[in-house]
């Protein structure tokens, strides 16, 4: 294998070293910006070239040891072999690059807000549990395979989440109850998936079968090694697929669900509701999107992407009234309980399209519009109707700057002003980059 001494001239945005090498880009995973290295050129192709790092010669201020001892297997993670202020002031100038490409030159692009332990925040974690030759192993899968590698601890999962999938595995063991087999369609257990808030913990067990031999010692085995579980949920997956969760449940202990609270506002989580993630970030970019979007007691909001209605609750207290609307069903569901729950009267949640809901009622007056697209962005029909809308003021929250920064640019074209763009790291050790942007109508009606 050739090997060849090298500069590193950047970071794609995914946190991979790039430099020429015979008039192709060349790819370094984990190699770092302005580091000399010995690579290993290991593929030519056409169009790229692929190396590893053989050795450092010149190492960045900018390398850590990555704590993690999978961190190179895992394929979880992306840059814990940065520091995390360097993690920090790569997401910052990732979005201010992203941002100056599509044209915008005279923005502040603010420091990404960090998390001050950024480690353990996951407070969802799911594993496949398997049998490798003798041993029962949770884990991750290998990628690109149905391999499950264990590991000791996961590093941004929440610890108690940890010892839980630990104690599963043992309390299997105890308890003779076997791991799913995909080839030979036997055993019982598929996953493990954890749930955590801040004082109530869930555990679901993904099988097979609906009743299966043993449930009653290996629940009560379960409890007993982990007292802090509050709730166990069975999750029947009959299917052939990679969706982990099937339709059927069993409450083997506990409410089924759990409660956390986020910005002061309850919400119920159950096995299949959506939540966010890093709450502790979380209640920082909302508390941000919130402060940004001023709303006043005559204000009418509308919270177009809504989830299970987060944004909109929190902004309600605030507001006049408050409109969500989702596409999926569950998840406004889920929202209006979250409403009951919380004595929330001015807020109203509607199952739709977001486009066609706007489109409908573009006459109704909305003064404030949160914005929260999946990854691929919003779409020219939502803009279009939004700018119909003509809400004085849009709060646009994204986990990809990209398409944020080419709607904003379709905003702009159409009236819409805006002046500085706040990251932040709801992904610590991933590249992950979430950015909250607020536009102004030039001529408020
Ligand atoms: N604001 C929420 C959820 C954001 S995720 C929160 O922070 O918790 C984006 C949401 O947009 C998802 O729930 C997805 O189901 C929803 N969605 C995707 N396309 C949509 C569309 N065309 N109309 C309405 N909602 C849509």
């Amino acid at each position: 294998m050739a090997t060849k001494e090298i500069v590193i001239d950047h970071l794609t945005k995914e946190g991979v070293g790039v430099t020429r090498y015979d008039k192709k880009p060349l790819y370094i995973m984990y190699g770092l910006e302005n580091e000399k290295i010995l690579a290993n050129i290991d593929y030519v192709g056409k169009r790229n070239v692929f190396a590893s790092i053989d050795k450092i010669i010149e190492k960045s201020p900018c390398r850590a040891n990555p704590k993690c001892s999978v961190y190179y297997s895992c394929g979880g993670c992306h840059l814990s072999h940065m520091t995390y202020k360097a993690q920090l002031e790569f997401k910052t100038n990732l979005v201010r690059k992203i941002y100056k490409e599509s044209g915008f030159e005279n923005i502040k692009i603010h420091d990404c807000v960090g998390q001050d332990v950024p480690f353990y925040y996951r407070n969802k974690v799911q594993t496949p549990v398997k049998r490798n030759k003798k041993e029962i192993v949770a884990g991750f899968y290998k990628e690109d395979t149905h391999e499950v590698i264990p590991y000791d601890e996961c590093l941004v999962q929440d610890k108690i989440s940890n010892k839980i999938v630990k104690q599963v595995v043992a309390a299997m063991k105890e308890n003779k109850i076997e791991p799913y087999n995909e080839d030979t369609e036997t055993g019982i257990i598929r996953h493990i998936l954890v749930r955590r808030a801040k004082d109530e913990t869930m555990l679901v067990l993904i099988t097979k079968q609906d009743s299966f031999a043993g449930r009653g010692n290996f629940v009560k085995s379960i409890r007993k090694r982990i007292p802090e579980i509050t709730t166990i949920v069975q999750n029947v997956n009959r299917r052939h697929t990679n969706v982990i969760l099937g339709d059927k449940e069993n409450i083997l202990y506990g409410k089924g669900y759990i409660e956390d609270t986020l910005c002061g506002v309850t919400f119920k989580i159950s096995p299949k509701s959506f939540y966010q993630i890093n709450k502790e970030q979380c209640e920082k970019l909302y508390t941000k999107a919130i402060e940004l979007a001023s709303i006043s007691k005559d204000d009418i909001v509308l919270d177009a992407y809504c989830g299970i209605g987060t944004i909109g609750m929190i902004a309600s207290k605030s507001a006049k009234e408050v409109i969500g609307v989702e596409i999926v069903e569950d998840a406004i569901k889920d929202a209006k309980l979250n409403a009951k729950i919380n004595n929330i009267t001015n807020c109203s949640f509607v199952c739709d399209d977001a486009t066609k809901f706007m489109l409908k009622n573009r006459q109704g007056k909305v003064d404030v519009v949160f914005i929260d697209p999946p990854r691929k962005g919003s779409t020219e029909q939502f803009l279009g109707a939004l700018c119909k809308l003509k809400p004085k003021r849009i709060v646009y929250i994204s986990c990809n700057p990209e398409t944020q920064a080419r709607d904003i640019k379709y905003l702009v074209d159409r009236g819409y002003i805006f002046n500085e763009v706040f990251p932040f790291d709801m992904f610590p050790q991933t590249f992950h980059i979430e950015t909250v942007v607020l536009l102004t109508l030039k001529t408020p009606k």
